[in-house]
């Protein structure tokens, strides 16, 4: 089942110059930086209350946030929600569906087991699954 909105996600040019403008934003500094190389990105979050924001930044030229920010430029890049089985999930929505662009759950950043979902199957939006690993 679907519990809540675990974060969202931001494509950024540059994390640095991102988390200080995001500092500002919200008053409060980021609470790590983590990098996610089978991705290519470094990301950093933002607590804010019980959701968080993501930003992520490419690290090579091949990396999916390389590939968004040169089509689409930056800003919003996926919604995560929080399951709790993350493969009773990706069964259920697969049946109901939707394209998963990973088969497996695989490694995210935050401690996380993550899926997504192909945005043409959920109306342009990058979707991502998410459970604590354990
Ligand atoms: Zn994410």
């Amino acid at each position: 089942m679907i519990q809540k909105i675990e974060h969202i996600g931001i494509a950024v040019k540059n994390l640095e110059t991102s988390n200080e403008l995001f500092k500002k934003l919200f008053g409060n500094s980021h609470y790590k930086i983590e990098a996610v190389e089978s991705e290519g990105v470094s990301t950093s979050f933002f607590m804010l209350g019980e959701t968080k924001i993501e930003l992520l930044q490419a690290t090579n030229n091949e990396s999916s946030i390389a590939k968004f920010i040169e089509k689409k430029g930056e800003g919003i890049h996926h919604i995560a929600y929080a399951v709790n089985n993350i493969e009773a999930e990706m069964q259920r929505l697969k049946n109901e569906g939707f394209e998963l662009i990973n088969a497996q759950p695989k490694d995210g950043a935050d401690n996380k087991r993550i899926c997504f979902l192909h945005p043409k199957t959920t109306n342009g939006v990058l979707v991502e699954l998410c459970e604590d690993k354990k």
